[in-house]
């Protein structure tokens, strides 16, 4: 393809991803991949928001209020379109923070406060409009009011907004206006709800790990994608193909090469459609042994491609995600709405909702969680819900009470003991004494745990006489068992899902949680890997819950086993 076909013509040395070859413009980079198929479209690179502001002293002190007043309206007009998204995908209430930020642009104090910063001191707006962030939100911090004090929050997220705009960062750092192939450093997952997804065709990222948050929401989104590629910024903007079978991407690929790649896509669109004529079948062996096979979801966005992809429900919603996508803890009734939107779409299918499982990679400021030496190993899900019990009652009461419009069945992540089971219960049994005193109506739903610690699999016998099923989080429960940390892409050539310990636990569990009368299905990503399908149905797996766009290729594995040989 193009006249230097093959030819290395420079590879520089502080690159980690290899190097393959560049060929007139063109040029190949080898990544590690994370979901397969092919992107092609224009690149674009996310840009981190720079959030160190300089104190910069300035001459012409009018054209710098000029900038102040010009970045104000543009962040007004970004909440307004924020505003009109949320609106859209997650209700009134969940929208109503963006009118909060839009009255604190609007507000006097705060413009003058500025300006004063910027004439007093011949200084930059940026600088200006940090420092009024800073005071505003320190003075709302030590009001007596508790919503007042809530708003410390606001002012600085609407200030940094400034900030970023004149900064000249975009929104969200994303500035595609086309369907376009996402790069970056790596993102957190307090970023990646913030894409408009349906702009984007590909992940790529020079850092994260195949099991990373990342990596996650591309599965979900079944679209391709790499991770420890080292890209040249100057990439932005050119042309780029992602063969996410392969692990690799082509920047500014030539016109043969092109041609090459969209033959690859129609034969995987041809293979799709195949798969589709899956979508109504039963997944079912060849001997006729059927279990279930549910999707994982991170959000009501997701309902959509859970039920194109012929799913049978839901088998872990990612609750956290609904924090993730706030600057406040969400409302009961934000959460109300957000869960019963998902059992209402699943029309009577089994919806699992997990409940928070935030800290170690997913944070989130308005908790302050405070950095920690082991955050993996530190105050993150049923450990920070057992211990602020509002945070946790209030997800309970929005949970049963959508549990009434579907069938619903709630998780609890990171279990290591008998004894989180009864405190968990005990909660559970005040919260519905509440909705009973009430009148508040609900169906009692299911309750499982996630086994995801090496203590819980070790426990699994007791455990499974406590719930009504168990599911299997093999991303966390590969990182605990073999103690490799699932973030770090150093150790992803040594992290291997397929160990025997890992699948010895999986074993123990499956037998133990039928000892104890649970039914045990697997959600982390090992699920879905159709190498292992028929391992795990030999072992007694009931259900898979995989991402959507996995649901049929699994399901086609399921059909060519034969239990009986
Ligand atoms: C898991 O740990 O396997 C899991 C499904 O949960 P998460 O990936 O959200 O930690
Ligand atoms: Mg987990």
């Amino acid at each position: 393809m193009g006249a230097k076909a093959g030819i290395a013509v420079f590879a520089p040395v502080h690159w980690t991803g290899i190097f393959l070859s560049e060929k007139g413009e063109e040029m190949e980079l080898q990544g590690k991949s994370v979901f397969g198929g092919v992107a092609i479209g224009r690149i674009s690179i996310y840009k981190k928001k720079d959030n160190v502001v300089k104190r910069t002293k300035v001459d012409d002190v009018d054209a710098e209020l000029e900038r102040f007043e010009k970045a104000r309206v543009k962040a007004q007009e970004q909440l307004a379109g924020l505003h009109d998204k949320a609106m859209k995908e997650v209700g009134e209430a969940e929208a109503a923070v963006f009118e909060v930020h839009q009255m604190f642009l609007d507000d006097l104090d705060l413009i003058e406060q500025v300006q004063n910063i910027v004439k007093n001191e011949s200084i930059n707006a940026e600088y200006a409009v940090a420092r009024t962030g800073d005071n505003m939100s320190e003075m709302f911090a030590n009001m007596d009011d508790e919503y007042m004090r809530g708003r410390a929050a606001d002012v600085l997220d609407v200030c940094n907004r400034v900030v970023s705009v004149l900064q000249g960062a975009g929104d969200t750092g994303f500035t595609a206006t086309e369907p376009s192939i996402l790069l970056a450093d790596d993102l957190a997952p307090s970023e990646t709800v913030q894409l408009d997804k349906s702009l984007v065709l590909s992940f790529v990222t020079r850092h994260g790990s195949t099991s990373s948050h990342t990596a996650i929401l591309a599965r979900t989104m079944g679209i391709p994608a790499l991770i420890s590629v080292d890209y040249p910024e100057d990439a932005d903007g050119k042309m780029g193909i992602v063969d996410g079978t392969e692990g690799k991407i082509i920047i500014d690929p030539d016109s043969a090469t092109i041609e090459v790649y969209k033959k690859k896509l129609e034969k995987e669109l041809e293979k799709k459609k195949m798969l589709q004529e899956l979508k109504d079948k039963p997944t079912e062996t060849i001997d006729g042994h059927s279990i279930h096979l549910y999707s994982n979801i991170g959000g009501v966005g997701d309902v959509a491609s859970v039920l194109e992809n012929g799913s049978e429900g839901v088998g872990l919603f990612r609750s956290e995600f609904l924090y993730l996508e706030s600057s406040d803890f969400p409302s009961e009734e934000t959460q109300f709405k957000a869960y019963r939107t998902v059992l209402e779409n699943m029309a009577g299918k089994k919806v699992i909702i997990r409940t928070l499982d935030i800290g170690a990679d997913k944070q989130v400021d308005y908790l302050n969680l405070g950095d920690e030496e082991n955050p993996a190993l530190g105050y993150r899900a049923i450990r920070i819900c057992l211990t602020q019990q509002d945070i946790f009652k209030t997800q309970l009461r929005a949970l049963l009470r959508a549990s009434y419009y579907g069938n619903l069945g709630i998780m609890f992540p990171m279990i290591i003991s008998v004894d989180e089971v009864h405190q968990i219960k005990d909660i559970l049994a005040e919260v519905k004494k509440e909705l009973d005193d009430a009148g508040v109506q609900y169906k009692d739903p299911e309750i499982g745990i996630m086994v995801e610690t090496p203590a819980a699999v070790l426990l699994s016998e007791e455990l499974g006489k406590e719930v009504d099923f168990f599911s299997i989080g093999t991303n966390d429960l590969t990182q605990y068992t073999l103690a490799i940390d699932r973030q770090n892409a150093k150790l992803e050539n040594i992290n291997d899902p397929h160990h025997p310990a890992v699948l010895r636990a999986i074993q123990m569990t499956i037998e133990n949680g039928h000892k104890g009368g649970a039914w045990v299905g697997i959600c982390g990503e090992l699920g879905a890997d159709t190498t292992l399908t028929e391992t795990f149905l030999r072992m007694g797996v009931d259900e898979l819950s995989v991402s959507p766009g996995r649901t049929l290729s699994v399901r086609d594995a399921v059909r060519k086993v034969d239990l009986s040989k």
